[in-house]
C-alpha cells in the first residue's frame, strides 16, 4: 500500500491509544498533549460541542453534521464511529499520512471500534489497549466524574463489559493506575526501536 511505501525503513508507526469507557483514555492522551510535545497526536473531528477549555484544533476540530457528511464522502476521514449513540469522531487522514511519510510516529487516542478499523484500513498499525486497574475502579472512575446520569452510567458500564473482551485483539495492554507511568509507556511504545505488533 501507499502507506507501507512511505513508511518504508523509517521505522515511524501509526499508534492507536483505545480502551473501555472512563478507563482515562483522554487524561492519558492530555498528559502526553501536555508533556510529550515531540509525540503527534492526531486531532479528531468530531460533531459534538466543546467543553469548557477545549480549544479548536488543539483538542478536536468540531465540525457541525454537514461538514461531518462531507468529511466522509470526500474520504478525508481514515475512520469513523458514532460514540455512545451521540457524537460522530473521526480521524482526518492528511495529517496521519503526513506523519508518516515524514517518518515521525503518530498517535490516536479513539473508541474501539475506531481501532478496529484502522486495523482493517491499516494493518502495520500498532493497537494499544488501556486497562483499567481493577472492574471496580472503572465504576469508580466513572460514576465519579459524573458527567452522566445514573440510566447512562449503567449503558456505559454494559458498553464497557463487552469492550473490555476487545483486549486479545490489541497488540498491547497497558494498565492506567497512574497517569503518568501509563502515558510514559505508550510512549515508550511509539519508539521505532521497539518490535513491531505481533505477526499476523
Ligand atoms: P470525548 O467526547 O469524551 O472527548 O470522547 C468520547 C469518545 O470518543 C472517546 O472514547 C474517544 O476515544 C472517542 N474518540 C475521539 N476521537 C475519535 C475518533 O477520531 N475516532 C473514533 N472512532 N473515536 C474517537
Amino acid at each position: 500500500s501507499a502507506w507501507v511505501a512511505a513508511h518504508g525503513g523509517t521505522g515511524s508507526r501509526l499508534v492507536v491509544l483505545a480502551g473501555p469507557t472512563a478507563v482515562g483514555k483522554g487524561t492519558v492522551a492530555g498528559y502526553i498533549r501536555d508533556n510529550h510535545p515531540d509525540v503527534k497526536l492526531s486531532v479528531s473531528a468530531t460533531t459534538r460541542k466543546p467543553r469548557p477549555g477545549e480549544v479548536e484544533g488543539e483538542h478536536y476540530f468540531f465540525v457541525d453534521d454537514a461538514e461531518f457528511d462531507r468529511l466522509i464522502a470526500e474520504g478525508e476521514l481514515l475512520e469513523w464511529a458514532t460514540v455512545h449513540n451521540a457524537s460522530r469522531y473521526g480521524t482526518p487522514r492528511g495529517p496521519v499520512d503526513d506523519a508518516i511519510r515524514a517518518g515521525s510516529s503518530v498517535l490516536l487516542e479513539i473508541d474501539i471500534q475506531g481501532a478496529r478499523a484502522v486495523r482493517e484500513a491499516m494493518p502495520e498499525a500498532t493497537l494499544i489497549f488501556l486497562q483499567p486497574p481493577t472492574w471496580d475502579e472503572l465504576v469508580r472512575r466513572l460514576v465519579g466524574r459524573g458527567t452522566e446520569g445514573p440510566a447512562e452510567q449503567q449503558r456505559r458500564l454494559e458498553t464497557a463489559k463487552v469492550e473490555l473482551e476487545a483486549a486479545s485483539e490489541f497488540d498491547h495492554e497497558v494498565v492506567n493506575r497512574d497517569v503518568a507511568e501509563a502515558a510514559q509507556k505508550v510512549v515508550d511504545l511509539m519508539k521505532p526501536t521497539k518490535p513491531l505488533g505481533r505477526a499476523r
